[in-house]
C-alpha cells in the first residue's frame, strides 16, 4: 500500500475525468512539517496555531509564535498555507489562562474567535507574529468558530491596524493577505452568500459543524456512532455550501476528518468541493480514490439521489454501492 501511494505522488491530482482536487494536510506542529513532502500534500489547509499554546506551560511569547510560523511557510517552499488564529476553549483547554471561566456548554461558550474578540491582546500578538513571518509571501488567515458577520470585520479591524503599525516602522509585509472564516456554526447557513461575499475563502470545519447541526458533543462516545455524517440532510447542507461558495466565486475547502476518509472524500468532490485539507496519512488513500472517480457519473448520482434517495436507502449505502461499482 505505502508504494502504491509514493507512487501517486507523482500523478497529477485529478479525478479520472480530469478534474483537479487539491489534497492539502491539516498540521499544527514543527514535527508535522516533513509529512508536507512525504505525502505529498498541495499545501497546508489548516495549520492549528493552538497546538503552540497547548504544549506549553505558559503563553507562547511572540518572537516563539513568529519563529513557528516562519518555519512554517519556510518548510512549505511556496506552497499554500492556512493560519487559523488560536481555536481554544470548549474542547481545547489551556491549563494556565487565568481568565478561563466554569462554563456549563464549553462547547457553546466562550473559545475560538469569541474569546480572542475579547482579548484583544492575543489576538493582536499572534496576528503581529504572522505578518512578520509572511513578510514577502502571500499570508492566509482564518477565523474559528465565527457566528456573525460582525465577528469578521471586528477581526479584520485588528489585522488592518497591525498592518499599519507595521508599514509605520516599514517592516517588510505579506505580498498579499487573505481573510477567512471557518464555517463551523449554522448560524451561517443562513446567510451564505453574505458570508461569502465578506472573506476571502470559507473551510468548512465540519468536525464542529456536524455536532452542532446534529445537537451531538463530538466528544460523547455513548453518540459516536448515532447519527452518520453522510446522512442526506448533512450531506444537503455541505452541497448548498459548496454551491454558495461557486455562485460567489468564493473558494471553498473542507478541513474536518470528513475529508479524511475515502468515501466521505468521495462524497465532499461530488458535491462540488474542489480543495480538501486533512491529516497527511488520508493523502495517499484519498488519492488513491480520486484518480479512479468519475465525477461526471457520481454528479448524476447526487442529481438523482440527493433530495431523494434511491429506494429511501441511507446515503452512506448509496455512496458505498456507487463506489463499489466501479
Ligand atoms: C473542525 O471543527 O472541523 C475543525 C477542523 O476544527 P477542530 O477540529 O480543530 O475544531
Ligand atoms: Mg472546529
Amino acid at each position: 500500500r505505502q508504494e502504491v501511494y509514493r507512487e501517486l505522488r507523482k500523478k497529477p491530482s485529478m479525478t479520472r475525468d480530469g478534474v483537479q482536487v487539491d489534497l492539502l494536510m491539516n498540521a499544527g506542529l514543527a514535527v508535522d512539517l516533513p509529512q508536507l513532502a512525504e505525502a505529498g500534500a498541495a499545501g497546508i489547509g489548516l495549520f492549528r496555531t493552538e497546538l503552540q499554546f497547548m504544549v506549553a506551560s505558559t503563553f507562547p511569547r511572540a518572537e516563539a509564535q513568529e519563529k513557528l510560523y516562519r518555519d512554517v511557510l519556510e518548510a512549505a517552499r511556496g506552497k499554500p498555507v492556512t493560519f487559523r488564529t488560536i481555536d481554544i476553549g470548549g474542547d481545547k483547554v489551556l491549563p494556565y489562562f487565568k481568565g478561563a471561566i466554569q462554563e456549563e456548554n464549553p462547547a457553546l461558550g466562550w473559545r475560538a474567535i469569541r474569546l480572542t474578540l475579547d482579548r484583544p491582546g492575543l489576538l493582536r500578538t499572534q496576528i503581529r507574529a504572522l505578518l512578520k513571518a509572511s513578510g514577502g509571501r502571500e499570508l492566509k488567515l482564518m477565523l474559528p468558530m465565527v457566528t456573525e458577520l460582525g465577528e469578521i470585520a471586528q477581526a479584520r479591524e485588528i489585522i488592518d491596524r497591525e498592518v499599519r503599525h507595521l508599514s509605520r516602522f516599514a517592516h517588510h509585509l505579506p505580498t498579499s493577505l487573505k481573510l477567512g472564516a471557518m464555517l463551523e456554526v449554522p448560524s451561517l447557513l443562513f446567510q451564505l452568500d453574505e458570508l461569502m461575499k465578506a472573506v476571502d475563502f470559507v473551510s468548512v470545519g465540519s468536525n464542529d459543524l456536524f455536532q452542532f447541526v446534529m445537537a451531538v458533543d463530538r466528544g460523547n462516545t455513548q453518540l459516536a456512532n448515532r447519527f452518520d455524517t453522510l446522512s442526506a440532510p448533512f450531506l444537503r447542507v455541505l452541497k448548498q455550501i459548496a454551491d454558495a461558495g461557486a455562485r460567489n466565486h468564493t473558494p471553498v475547502t473542507l478541513c474536518g476528518e470528513l475529508a479524511g476518509k475515502p468515501i466521505s472524500a468521495m462524497a465532499l468532490i461530488g458535491l462540488g468541493f474542489r480543495s480538501i485539507s486533512m491529516s497527511p496519512a488520508s493523502i495517499g488513500p484519498v488519492k488513491a480514490m480520486l484518480t479512479e472517480l468519475p465525477l461526471d457519473e457520481l454528479t448524476a448520482f447526487f442529481d438523482d439521489n440527493l433530495m431523494a434517495p434511491a429506494q429511501g436507502l441511507p446515503m452512506r449505502a448509496l455512496l458505498q454501492a456507487f463506489a463499489d461499482d466501479r
